[in-house]
């Protein structure tokens, strides 16, 4: 086969550096040569800023989202034998949170735009239920209108997974804010992506706040004094400054991502097999950030390799499996629109590098696909 006139990879990780190095460089010589590494103003700024960015009241750094997870679940003292309810259509790592903090997940059904079902939450609850664990998958944020109303009335905490929605929002308010607490991902492919590992944990209670900042600084409180048992999950200093840099201009990325968004919309809608994600523009109760463009699509498979020999890079993502699908782990059971899902989900590249011509181009190659 000829070569293919373009290269659309589905992500370019040397350029978060090489786009800005200049700016980059610059803020790892100022830390570095003031031997800030370790919760320094640069922390401290970072999560004010992501408190004031997504309204709520606490923020903390983190590690990774992960390890925020599993923190909020523990200072909730979660206990062996209580359950908590997921989508199986996530990250295996919400569920490793609940199992790693010593609870259950119980993984259901998704709904209509591919997140959580609420539906299924409520059909889902046992004696044993003690927390529903949505995540804002993609970007876009659960019905929590719908969540909130279930977890009130059965007296349950809500941890949300917002790993993939810094500044996505329901009715207005951010994902994030809805629950107990939440954390976020600044893993370097996500929408706001640092130089490694790193995450940022959100909520609105003070003594929950207090609880998590312990866990995650060796059980010291935030005037360092020694409170309890904790470990250690901080984020380094150097990305919360990168991060605390990136979020000055992170509503342009969003605005950027919308638009790729739209315009893979209003080129694919008419492919009749397929099923794209809801536009930027179709629901005002949603605002996506687009976290990843996620579709449906007949024949994937052969799909998937007429782009790659057209130069397009896409992703399967999570080994092709819904979380209750890795039968080693044991949450076994049957969920047929998740596993339907599965067998037709391919993301196409969404990001800030791709131009509007790649969307083009992208869209004339699905096109030929199902054309022949
Ligand atoms: C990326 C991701 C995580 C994990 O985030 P880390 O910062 O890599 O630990 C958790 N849940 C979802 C849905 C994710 O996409």
């Amino acid at each position: 086969m000829a070569s293919s006139p373009r290269k659309i990879p589905f992500f370019e990780y040397p350029r978060l550096y090489l786009d800005e190095k200049k700016e980059i460089m610059s803020i790892f010589d100022e830390i570095s040569s003031r031997g800030a590494f370790i919760l320094q103003k640069d922390v401290t700024e970072f999560e004010e800023n992501l408190s004031k960015y997504t309204g709520a009241n606490y923020a903390i750094g983190v590690g990774n989202a992960t390890d925020g997870l599993e923190i909020a679940w523990m200072a909730l003292k979660i206990k062996p034998g209580d359950e908590i309810i997921c989508c199986s259509h996530t990250m295996l790592a919400t569920a490793s949170a609940i199992k790693i903090a010593g609870g259950s997940p119980i993984p259901v059904e998704l709904g209509y735009d591919n997140l959580i079902d609420p539906k299924a939450v409520e059909d889902a609850i046992t004696s044993n239920t003690v927390g529903i664990m949505p995540t804002q998958l993609n970007g876009r944020t659960c019905n929590m209108e719908e969540i909130m109303q279930i977890a009130d009335k059965y007296k349950l905490f809500v941890v949300e997974d917002a790993a993939q929605a810094l500044g996505s929002k329901f009715k207005g308010k951010h994902a994030g804010t809805f629950g107990n607490a939440s954390a976020i991902s600044f893993y370097p492919a996500k929408v706001l992506g640092c130089f490694g590992d790193g995450g940022g944990l959100l909520t609105n209670e003070y003594d929950l706040f207090d609880k998590m900042y312990q866990l995650h600084d060796h059980g010291r409180d935030k005037n360092g004094e020694q409170k309890s048992w904790g470990r250690n999950s901080r984020l380094d200093n150097i990305q919360a400054a990168i991060i605390n840099y990136k979020l000055k201009k992170y509503d342009l990325v969003i605005e950027r991502r919308r638009q790729v968004a739209k315009i893979y919309n209003d080129l694919l809608e008419d492919v009749k097999e397929l099923k794209l994600p809801p536009s930027p523009d179709s629901d005002s109760n949603h605002f996506d950030v687009y976290q990843n463009y996620e579709i449906e699509a007949e024949n994937r498979n052969e799909l998937k390799k007429h782009l790659n020999s057209a130069g397009i890079g896409t992703l399967i993502q999570w080994g092709g499996k819904g979380i209750h699908q890795w039968e080693n782990l044991g949450l076994g059971k049957c969920l047929p629109k998740v596993e339907n899902f599965f067998d037709k989900c391919i993301m196409l590249p969404m990001n800030i590098f791709i131009s509007d011509e790649d969307i083009f181009y992208i869209c004339e190659q699905i096109k030929i696909f199902y054309s022949n």
